[in-house]
């Protein structure tokens, strides 16, 4: 029995009239879970309309009560936060700690979304000529449109609809058919804390439903996250139609181990960077750059990442579940078979490793090569899988040097006892979030995600202060009331008086 996922169109749960199927799988067998009717294009139509009729109501909804709506919605996702990880980490293979990690970092942007009245607060200034103010508001665009990939179905859903809706927009959420449920499980939530009809929607699909969006008049803007060509697709598609884009895209981290590091928490940091979440994380830590005599620990991180052991999502010992399809397993095979024949030293191969009982899953083992050169197609590609590429630089400029060559600029992370050299690394490192002596630097939601380069287009970033100006437009007026002696003649020119 697989499970029927439904859209969620004008306030209402359907199972949707489209005859084009995609099935879901358990990534840790490929068996079916539930099975996606495609949105036609007449239901992503209407779900973008529906939208559209419900901003003329929703945009007049005092700040407060939007934010009331907000509040409950953490309520609800704290309460339900066990039940989420759960429906999560069956669909991506995560392990439960894991997905209820996913869960908990979407919390934290809902949390930043109650306060919205304080981020909408717009300026003003007094006198700007006799008797005359200037002050700005924050107006919601209108009808925003999120497209999520499969990594975290529960986070970047929530990095987006909360803020956007709470600043008075509308929503059209298009998630990855890799792991529907989720995102579902979410959008039922949302309706659950009060939130009327019509000012989300959820459709399913793919291309066909992202080519609609990007094109629709309605659509005012458009938040993306995913791979790297389909970021520039959509952020080329969606700005060729005169919308507002932001696009994150994909990524190669690097983390910089200085000789002076305290060495086990380097080995202990870097085992969970690298190979956590099956290194199906945009900010995973895929390369280790190590400077001079740091380069002597690389046996001691092989013996490290050599123990974790991947399993089921329920398994309290897994270090990591499967990747999310067959198709990526593949891609990921593939590269580490280029990385032997390039010439990387291959010390720890996950190629053949498999569960006990669930040999048709999408397993890769703990993999880690040595003497990898930026020639490589394991260090040129983004690899999306448990494998860590390691180098070596004589000096911290030679690693600055290396990491500024990169065309991704998503995170980094400096290991280092010395100020001086982690100043210096957060200073010159072309990168728009730095971790000092922390490996996963992802911003809390009062600061913005802000990667950099080939890993973002666009220019205001999620969450934090962007994504409120991302979602909205600034007003600014400039007033006179006439107490009494109006001026005699026109003004004909162009200054205040
Ligand atoms: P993906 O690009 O395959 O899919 C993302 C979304 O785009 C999905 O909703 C999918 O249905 C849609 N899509 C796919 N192909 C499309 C096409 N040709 N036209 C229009 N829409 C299309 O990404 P994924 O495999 O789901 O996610 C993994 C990627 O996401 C990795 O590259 C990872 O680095 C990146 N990622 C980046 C960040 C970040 O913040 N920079 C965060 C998480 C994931």
């Amino acid at each position: 029995m697989t499970t029927q996922v439904k859209h969620y169109i004008g306030g209402e749960f359907t199972p949707g009239t489209g005859d084009r199927v995609i099935t879901v799988t358990n990534p840790a067998n490929n068996e079916a879970i539930a099975q996606i009717n495609c949105a036609t294009d007449a239901e992503v139509h209407g779900a973008i309309a529906s939208a559209k009729e419900a901003f003329k109501t929703w945009k007049e909804v005092p700040v407060s009560e939007r934010a009331r709506v907000m509040l409950r919605y953490q309520h609800l996702l704290k309460e339900h936060h066990d039940e989420l990880a759960t429906i999560l980490a069956k669909e991506t293979g995560k392990t439960f700690d894991d997905a209820k990690g996913d869960v908990w970092r979407g919390i934290e942007v809902v949390e930043h979304a109650c306060n919205i009245a304080s981020l909408l607060m717009g300026e003003t200034v007094e006198n700007v000529a006799r008797s005359i103010d200037t002050y700005s508001y924050i107006q919601p665009l209108g009808v925003c449109a999120g497209i999520t990939p499969f990594n975290f179905p529960a986070m970047i859903p929530l990095w987006m609809f909360p803020l956007a809706i709470a600043c008075g927009n509308t929503f059209v959420l298009k998630p990855s058919e890799q792991d529907p449920m989720t995102p579902q499980r979410l959008v039922e939530l949302f309706e659950q804390a009060g939130a009327p009809k019509g000012v989300l929607q959820l459709v399913h699909g793919d291309k066909s439903a992202v080519d609609i969006l990007l094109r629709h008049e309605d659509i005012k803007a458009i938040s993306f996250v995913g791979s790297v060509g389909v970021g520039q697709y959509i952020y080329k598609t969606g700005t060729d139609h005169l919308k507002r884009v932001q696009a994150f895209a994909g990524a190669k981290n690097h983390c910089v181990i200085m000789p002076d590091a305290n060495k086990q928490q380097v080995i202990n940091n870097l085992v969970g960077a690298s190979v956590g979440a099956a290194g199906q994380r945009c900010m995973a830590l895929s390369v280790a750059v190590f400077v001079g005599e740091a380069k002597e620990w690389i046996p001691e991180l092989r013996d490290a990442i050599a123990k974790v052991r991947p399993g089921l999502w329920d398994d309290k010992e897994a270090g990591y579940g499967p990747l999310i399809s067959p198709a990526a397993k593949a891609r990921v095979l593939k590269l580490i078979e280029q990385g032997k024949a390039e010439g990387a030293d291959c010390l720890l191969d996950g190629s053949d490793f498999t569960v006990p009982g669930y040999e048709s899953g999408n397993w890769v083992g703990p993999t880690m090569f040595d003497k990898v050169t930026t020639d490589m197609s394991i260090y040129k590609e983004e690899i999306f899988g448990p494998v860590l590429c390691c180098m070596e630089a004589e000096s911290l400029d030679d690693a600055i040097e290396l990491v500024n060559a990169s065309p991704y600029g998503n995170g980094t992370s400096i290991f280092t006892a010395c100020g001086a050299a982690a100043r210096k690394y957060q200073h010159n490192i072309e990168v728009g979030q730095v971790g000092i002596n922390v490996p996963i630097p992802v911003p809390l939601p009062f600061f913005s995600f802000t990667g950099w380069k080939g890993s973002f287009y666009g220019d205001q970033h999620a969450y934090g202060k962007q994504a409120v100006r991302f979602y909205t437009e600034t007003k600014t007026i400039t007033a006179r009331w006439f107490e009494s002696d109006i001026p005699s003649g026109p003004n004909m020119t162009i200054t205040l008086r």
